[in-house]
């Protein structure tokens, strides 16, 4: 056992831990590292060395709290003692005379510091560029600067110390003047990529220490496994430093890739419509957690409409509390299940995600796939921790009530997060729906392989046991006004998301052809009457959307456009053909349902736009006649142009055309609130605090911004909601 002499923070993440231990203090060396195990019950864990005194007999190692091992180690204290120490391991750094630089990114300063004080000792001139994220993430800059070495230079993501940007520009600028013979470099995997890459340009030899590999240490696991020259090596046992020019850095960044998905096979899955996507298992969350940096200013937050705290969840998920992960989701998102599994996240919060940035698209964080673990949770903590289970109306309503009627019109995702909202502020709400379900399109729209209606219901749910109502079958505009609820019924204030439910065709000739439908309308049928089981065909009651055998041609490239596609699969339909005016690269659906659409067996028809659909001569469909369309230069919206190639037309054959180009505004809004202002097409324009028009009504989602995503409208209607709040309590 070894007593702790100090364990203090370098910053609010970064530790560094002393130790006496005579024995390591007189023999390591620079580059070396021990494994420390913190308590008996505790995991081993390989650290490098940053310091030691051989004289006073102590050691001192730095270190991430990134999991539950750093965790116990950070809250260590003085003279406390560690369980296991071994060591000194793994091969010195090799050090001699010659002009080098030393890079340190992150904790990897820690590893570069006393290699760059041994090549001081040797006599060696020496340039330290230390880089980190932000300034205060910056570590042992006043240490290194008390070295013997000939420049000292900062670099931070952010700029907020040294020069802004990459390590590797002024790495550029000192093989440029021709100023360095070595390298040495440590730090997080890509940046030493990025400095082993630029070394190889300008044929300098540039050390790295392959330190972040190692799991155990000791040669048991070959966890850290390399190619380096063509060989398998051990960071471990061969290292841990490699000439980074000689690294086979594609293999290593691949591993730090995110866990994959675990889907269903596609032969089996179009049978029937049983979710595509089965999700995170315990392990494969934590697994997955675990890589998360836990960034002091995450810009994954940044990315997430409803700015939910996404390393706080993840902190949880990593320490095996899936109550505090879903109190945490649940303290700004009431429908973690629902945004898990269909939010375009690979735009939003997993596109902002610091590991997915530059040449690593694939290493963002799966945050929607661990949203979803979490969500899905619920209902398990719930059985198994009785009153201790995160139960919305315990934690988030407050005690009393403010009896304040609100009416919300819509039960979409916007109408939803708004009534949530409101309800926890202790206001009495009442949802107004106009179909028989509640959800809106996540109940109508969104099939059941991509979001099962249990899980709509289950979210649904806890948002009544916050106290909301829903009337469903109350169709405002035809069944009343909304001035009708604020003066005869006392509503003190109304939210609309009512959506833009109202579907575009296409214009061209045939489009009232029997066998031609809108996408709303299939998916509506398909949806609320056939989509938890493939319906039995030869029992029909003769209102299925379409039957087997038929052969369908769905018009668009949007989400709307591939679920109807692949609902036509499941339907039996004998083939599905998606047409598309743009190349498959433009379609705007998500990237994942464009795979699953491949493949079920969707046929894609790209660069095609259809000018008629053909009578069979008895007023039903016989095809569609297209133009083959050539890609231009992108328009004002930044999406390429297209032109139709003169003289290119070409006939699809089919029975059934399915049209998903788009929606529009509901046009009962107008007959709703006659005296809202509207913009050109139709939606109700809103000031900055999502107030109509017209006094006391706001409006948010679709209605609003037209066609745009789940958490979008979730978003406008949580923050309408805080406006209606703050407006009821500057009125009473
Ligand atoms: P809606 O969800 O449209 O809800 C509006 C509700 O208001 C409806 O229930 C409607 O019945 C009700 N209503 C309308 N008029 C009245 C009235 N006069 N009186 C009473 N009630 C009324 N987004 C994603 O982020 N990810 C996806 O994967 C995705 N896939 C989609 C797939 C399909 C098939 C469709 C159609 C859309 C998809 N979207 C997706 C878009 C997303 O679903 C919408 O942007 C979102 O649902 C808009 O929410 P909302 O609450 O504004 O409106
Ligand atoms: Fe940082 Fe990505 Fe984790 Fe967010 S999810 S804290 S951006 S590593």
């Amino acid at each position: 056992m070894a007593t702790i002499i100090s364990n203090r923070a370098l910053s609010e993440t970064i530790y560094e831990m002393t130790f006496s231990a005579h024995h390591l203090a007189r023999r390591v060396q620079a580059g070396q590292f021990m494994i420390v195990r913190a308590s008996s019950d505790g995991e081993r864990a390989p650290f490098t060395f940053s310091d030691w005194n051989a004289e006073e007999g102590w050691v001192r190692f730095v270190y991430a709290v990134v999991g539950e091992t750093t965790r116990r180690l950070s809250r260590l204290k003085a003279g406390e003692r560690i369980a296991d120490v071994v060591g000194p391991l793994g091969n010195p750094t090799k050090v001699g005379p010659g002009r080098w630089v030393i890079l340190g990114g992150g904790v990897g300063t820690a590893v570069g510091y006393p290699v760059a004080r041994a090549l001081c000792e040797a006599g060696a001139e020496v340039t330290a560029i230390i880089a980190a994220r932000s300034k205060d993430l910056l570590i042992l800059t006043d240490e290194m600067a008390a070295l013997p070495i000939k420049e000292l230079l900062i670099v931070t993501d952010d700029g907020s110390a040294g020069e802004k940007g990459l390590i590797t520009a002024p790495l550029e600028r000192l093989y440029e003047a021709g100023a360095l013979d070595h390298g040495f470099c440590a730090g997080p995997i890509p940046m030493m990529r990025a400095c082993a890459q630029t070394a190889k340009r300008f044929d300098v030899p540039l050390d790295v220490s392959l330190n972040p590999l190692m799991v155990d240490g000791s040669g048991m696991c070959g966890a850290c496994r390399c190619t380096v020259d063509g060989e398998t090596k051990f960071a471990c046992m061969d290292g841990p430093d490699f000439d980074g020019r000689d690294v086979n850095w594609s293999e290593l960044v691949a591993r730090l890739k995110r866990t994959p998905e675990r889907e269903t096979f596609p032969e089996g899955r179009i049978s029937d419509f049983s979710p595509v996507d089965r999700g995170f298992t315990r392990g494969l969350a934590r697994t997955e957690a675990q890589r998360c940096l836990q960034c002091k200013r995450p810009r994954c937050v940044q990315g997430c409409p409803v700015g939910v705290d996404i390393p706080g969840f993840i902190g949880h998920i990593r320490e095996g509390n899936e109550k505090a992960a879903l109190e945490t989701i649940l303290a700004s998102n009431l429908m973690p299940s629902i945004c898990g599994r269909v939010c375009p996240q690979e735009n939003q919060c997993e596109g902002n995600c610091i590991l997915g940035l530059g040449q690593n698209p694939d290493g963002a964080i799966a945050i929607g796939q661990l949203e979803r673990y979490v969500g899905d949770q619920a209902p398990v903590l719930e059985a198994h921790q009785g009153d201790q289970a995160p139960q919305l109306d315990h934690k988030h309503r407050p005690a009393k009530p403010t009896n304040k009627r609100i009416a919300v019109i819509g039960s979409g995702p916007a109408g939803l997060a708004c009534a949530g909202e409101l309800a926890r502020r202790g206001h009495h709400v009442t949802i107004f729906e106009s179909f028989h379900v509640a959800g809106g399109v996540l109940a109508y729209g969104i099939p059941n392989f991509r979001l099962p209606k249990s899980v709509l219901q289950r979210e649904i749910d806890d948002v009544k046991k916050l106290g909301v109502r829903i009337e469903t079958n109350r169709v405002m505009g035809r069944a009343g006004t909304i001035g009708e609820l604020m003066e005869k019924q006392k509503y003190r204030a109304v939210f609309v998301g009512a959506g833009a439910g109202l579907p575009r065709f296409l214009g061209i000739p045939g489009e009232n052809l029997a066998g031609v439908m809108s996408a709303n309308e299939f998916l509506t049928r398909a949806n609320l009457i056939y989509n938890t089981a493939k319906p039995d065909i030869d029992e029909g009651s003769g209102v299925l959307p379409i039957g087997p055998g038929n052969r369908v041609v769905v018009v668009g490239g949007g989400n709307v456009a591939f679920d109807a596609a692949r609902v036509a699969l499941r339907l039996g339909a004998k083939s599905v053909q998606l047409v598309y005016r743009r190349s498959e690269k433009e379609l705007p659906a998500r990237a994942v349902e464009v795979k699953h659409a491949k493949q079920e067996g969707v046929e894609f028809r790209m660069l095609l736009s259809p000018k008629e659909i053909l009578d069979d001569g008895a007023a039903s469909v016989r095809g569609v006649l297209c133009d083959v369309m050539r890609l231009g230069e992108p328009d004002e919206s930044g999406r390429r142009s297209v032109t139709a190639v003169p003289g290119s037309e070409r006939v699809l054959p089919c029975d059934t055309v399915i049209i998903a180009v788009g929606t529009r505004a509901n046009p009962l809004m107008r007959r709703a609130l006659p005296e809202a202002e509207l913009d050109s097409r139709g939606y109700l324009v809103t000031d900055e605090n999502s107030m109509t028009s017209v006094e006391g009504v706001w409006a948010g989602g679709d209605i609003v911004t037209g066609s745009a995503t789940v958490i979008k409208a979730m978003g406008a209607g949580k923050k309408a909601a805080g406006a209606i709040d703050v407006w009821l309590k500057r009125r009473s």
